[in-house]
């Protein structure tokens, strides 16, 4: 027997492995898995040169575990090696600046087996000893056995071994046991080694026999040796990639669109992506798509390699040239990275777009499930955008799709306002938003439909992007005043006049809700009172709730708008009622209100052009005094009003109504408006 030194330049590799590596324990098996398979490949060229004559036989690698001595093995008849090749592939361990790398990269097993090769010494993570005996293919080769117990010294011999090949005895360790069930070596194995090129056999096939599972004579084969990506895209059908996905997600919905990739230059890249029909947006998932190199699952998650928008997406994507022993920062400024980022980007688009063009309906049935990630992208990525502008879609209340070309060619003539906007109306909720919806069609206005998780943050850019576009909530004012074709009337009605102080005194106290009543007049068939939110404030306050840094907006009441029509019957009922109830005791305020008025014109006109400090300290005090004076005349009116207002049916009625409309009539409050409104139809 010979004994040697691992040829390592610090003192020894196997602390620093389990000590490193500690996190990720369970890639040895992939490592070891793969390199019986390349063992095979490489027999199998050999086989294809002819420079190997005898009959392969059973390639099949071997799986086993043995509880009893404690042993993990994984077993090849691939191409084997020789004492020399021992020496040279498994003794020589190379590196030089060790500890730095592993410093630098401890966080990332990956990167560490990947620099330094070390894919066959990751065994030593789990076992305290590991022995190879291997029998290369090369005629009148002996078979040797190499050991070793994690110490830098191993040990060679002769050993017999009948077949060709190698077998990998791993003496799992003491604190590792978990690795001798079998139901994590077949959780791995799916895990990593799903797709190997070469079949793996871990035991045999089980059955149901008089209520036992017993084994069978046929191989447990856990891999699928030709992945639907290795494939050519015409050889294959649309069942095919159905059914690839469900072995890929099996408790996944049918997927909505795939797309194959495959470049070969300037970078090497297999895969296939699919669009998941999810069904909300809690099963959005990013780190589904599985990437591999060559066949071996390297890891779930692909940020950096593709754009963020398609990490959404599922599907596999395999690639030799994608830089693994890299750190993932590192990784976003590589420059084939970078290619390999674009060119999927480009595919994922080319793709969209061809369906759109070749199959408009299908598209369209399928939009309201693809929109979220066509939106994610285009928010995410400029240069998506305009590859995604073409065939992104609007939809409008009615169910009806358009490109964002179409769309503004439907509504230029009837939606641009006085100032050449083009005016896109819409709502978040159809039902919700029903009546002002239908206001709006009425007049010959389009609605729109933004109800989905980006729409708000869509449309905002749209009206960036796109020039002249505005976008305005139907219920955000009134309907002839949504579309402003010529500057606005003054309104017509004072904030102080009898009217407005009936529905004002009494509007209900809401939390974080305030009322602003104003008079219009909207003709004699609208509605006699509506309640409309400005869109500015609105869309503020949704945006605060996103963002953090704007909790200023998000801290204010909601402003709503309650706009009277006063061409509408019962507000002109009301009115009068009102005036006529009121005028006597209004009669004396209404007088000293005027000659407070009177007086306080005539200091301001005093006041008008002289300097803050040619005003003598009386006229201040004057004007200060008048005004307060002016303040409390209004507020015995309002008082007035309110105390014949509070009694008004109909007024409460009509606010109700309003305030149902729209969600705001809740608790007691509604009970009362239901108890009331049975009292009126008694
Ligand atoms: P890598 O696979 O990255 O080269 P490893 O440490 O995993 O690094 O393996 C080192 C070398 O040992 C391999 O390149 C191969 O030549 C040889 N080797 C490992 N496992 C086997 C095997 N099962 N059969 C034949 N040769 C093997």
């Amino acid at each position: 027997m010979a004994k040697g030194n691992i040829g390592v330049t610090t003192e020894n590799i196997f602390p620093v492995i389990k000590k490193f590596l500690y996190s990720d324990h369970d890639i040895f098996l992939r490592e070891i898995v793969s390199n019986a398979c390349d063992a095979t490949q490489k027999l199998r060229t050999l086989a294809q040169r002819g420079e190997m004559k005898e009959d392969m036989g059973d390639i099949t690698v071997r799986v086993s575990l043995n509880k009893e001595a404690g042993t993990l093995t994984v077993s090849d008849r691939g191409i084997g090696m020789t004492e020399e090749e021992i020496d040279k592939y498994i003794n020589q361990i190379a590196f030089s600046s060790a500890n730095d790398f592993l410093d630098k990269y401890k966080e990332d097993a990956n990167a560490i087996i990947g620099h330094f090769g070390l894919g066959f010494y990751s065994a030593f993570m789990v076992s305290n000893k590991v022995e190879i005996i291997t029998k290369s293919w090369k005629e009148g080769s002996k078979a040797v056995k190499w050991s070793c117990d994690g110490s830098p010294e191993y040990s060679i011999e002769d050993a017999e071994k009948a077949e060709r090949g190698t077998d990998i005895i791993m003496y799992i360790d003491d604190e590792c046991k978990e690795f001798l069930e079998e139901n994590k070596i077949q959780e791995l194995l799916s895990k990593y080694c799903h797709f190997l090129p070469v079949s793996i056999a871990f035991g045999k096939k089980k059955e149901w026999k008089d209520g036992k599972q017993v084994e069978t004579e046929e191989d447990n084969i856990i891999n699928n040796t030709t992945p639907l990506w290795t494939k050519k895209p015409a050889d294959l059908k649309d069942e095919d990639y159905k059914q690839f996905y469900r072995e890929l997600y099996p408790m996944a919905n049918e997927p909505l669109f795939w797309i194959h990739l495959n470049v070969d230059y300037p970078f090497n890249l297999t895969g296939v992506l699919y669009f998941p029909k999810v069904n909300n947006q809690f099963e959005l998932q990013k780190n589904k798509i599985q990437l591999y190199c060559n066949q071996v699952f390297v890891t779930d998650s692909v940020e950096g390699i593709v754009p963020d928008f398609l990490t959404l997406l599922h599907g596999v994507i395999d690639s030799p040239d994608i830089p693994l022993n890299v750190s993932r920062s590192y990784l976003q400024s590589d420059s084939n990275v970078k290619k390999i980022s674009t060119y999927i980007t480009k595919k994922v688009s080319d793709r969209l777009q061809s369906i759109f063009k070749q199959d408009r309906k299908e598209f369209e049935s399928k939009w309201d499930d693809i929109k979220i990630f066509i939106h994610y992208g285009m928010l995410s990525q400029p240069d998506y955008y305009d590859k995604a502008k073409s065939y992104a879609l609007l939809k409008d209340t009615e169910g009806k799709y358009f490109t964002y070309e179409e769309y503004r060619d439907l509504v230029k003539a009837e939606q641009t306002d006085k100032d050449g906007n083009v005016i896109y109306l819409y709502a978040q909720n159809r039902d919700a938003q029903y009546s002002y919806i239908k206001a709006a069609q009425d007049k010959g206005y389009n609605v729109l439909l933004m109800d989905g998780e980006l729409d708000a943050a869509m449309l905002g850019m749209l009206e960036e992007k796109q020039e002249k576009t505005r976008f305005v909530r139907v219920d955000s004012d009134t309907v002839n005043r949504l579309i402003q074709k010529e500057d606005a009337n003054a309104t017509e009605v004072s904030e102080d006049s009898v009217l407005n102080l009936i529905f004002q005194t009494q509007m209900p106290k809401l939390n974080k809700t305030e009322f602003h009543v104003e008079a219009q007049s909207l003709g004699a068939e609208a509605a006699p009172i509506t309640i409309t939110q400005s869109e500015y404030m609105r869309r503020m306050k949704e945006m605060a709730r996103l963002q953090p840094g704007m909790s200023f907006y998000g801290d204010m009441p909601d402003m709503m708008n309650i706009i009277l029509n006063t061409d509408n019957a019962i507000i002109k009922r009301i009115l009068s009622d009102g005036e006529t109830a009121t005028a006597d005791a209004l009669k004396p305020i209404e007088q000293e209100l005027k000659g407070l008025d009177a007086r306080r014109q005539v200091i301001e006109q005093d006041q008008k052009d002289k300097k803050w400090d040619e005003i003598s300290q009386e006229s201040k005090d004057n004007l200060e005094q008048t005004r307060k004076d002016i303040e409390a005349e209004k507020a015995k009116k309002s008082d007035v009003v309110a105390e014949y207002a509070k009694g008004n049916q109909t007024v409460h009625q009509l606010i109700d109504l309003a305030l149902l409309q729209n969600g705001l009539l809740q608790g007691e409050a509604l009970s009362n408006f239901i108890k009331r409104s049975i009292d009126l139809i008694k």
